[in-house]
């Protein structure tokens, strides 16, 4: 078992699992997404960066394409010392499977887990926090900001109906569990051939309760070329 770290302002191990295996096809990309470059880094080194600002993991498992893991071992060594403990995975063909292999490599003392989008490289300290306090309270926490537009439903382009927005969020990463939760919430999904975009999903399906914790807009997802663009304005302002 490794050490045991304590952040200084909560008494529990925390570590963190950023997924960063998906491939860039609609950022049009011929690198993998995470390691696409913003101001001359791969957005994946902003968002470890993050996380290792926050000082409340213990360490991060990065889940990146096997064609990219000595990669981010050397972009992890030109760094180094690096404040955080990092290890590569092999990510999967989906985003949950990358998820579920990064768990598998997480120790026992590890007591809440973090997933976090490594396109999401505007996440801020704060917001780790309180996912991870939420967890602590409900066993699961994400991060979702209130739906603020008006929302259709069409067939083709036509409207159908008008969606009552009340009680609806967009859900964001960081989401924060208890890695006993997560991995059984993993495995279950693994037998019944469940598919999600997100975790929590996962936990809400095996009948777990999931706690909303105010997300924050600029925590946006780097997922097409406008957004890369705008990533590159808010780093510059
Ligand atoms: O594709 P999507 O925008 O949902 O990707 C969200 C995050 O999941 C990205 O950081 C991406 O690198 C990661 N991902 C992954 N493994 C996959 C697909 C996506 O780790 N097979």
């Amino acid at each position: 078992m490794g050490a045991r770290f304590l952040s200084p302002t909560m008494d529990v191990t925390v570590s963190v699992v950023i997924a960063a295996a998906g491939r860039g096809e609609r950022l049009g990309s011929a690198v993998p997404k995470a390691f696409v470059s913003l101001a001359g880094e791969p957005i994946v080194m902003h968002t470890m960066r993050c996380c290792a600002g926050a000082c409340l993991f213990a360490r991060a498992v990065v889940a990146v394409p096997e064609t990219h893991v000595e990669q981010l071992r050397e972009l992890v060594a030109a760094q180094a010392p690096w404040p955080l403990k990092v290890e590569a995975v092999i990510g999967g063909e989906e985003r949950q499977e990358s998820v579920r292999r990064s768990l598998m490599a997480l120790g026992e003392e590890c007591e809440i887990v973090v997933v976090h989008d490594a396109v999401r490289p505007f996440v801020s300290p704060d917001l780790f926090f309180a996912c991870v306090k939420g967890a602590r309270r409900c066993g699961a926490a994400v991060a979702a900001v209130p739906v603020r537009d008006t929302l259709k439903r069409t067939t083709g382009d036509v409207v159908i109906s008008t969606v009552e927005r009340q009680g609806l969020w967009m859900v964001q990463t960081p989401q924060a569990f208890r890695l006993p939760l997560l991995r059984e919430a993993h495995s279950r999904a693994a037998e019944t051939g469940y598919r999600a975009t997100d975790d929590a999903a996962l936990v809400e399906r095996a009948g777990g309760v999931v706690q909303v914790v105010r997300g924050q807009l600029q925590n946006i997802k780097i997922t097409e070329p406008a957004d890369l663009h705008y990533a590159e304005r808010l780093l510059t302002v």
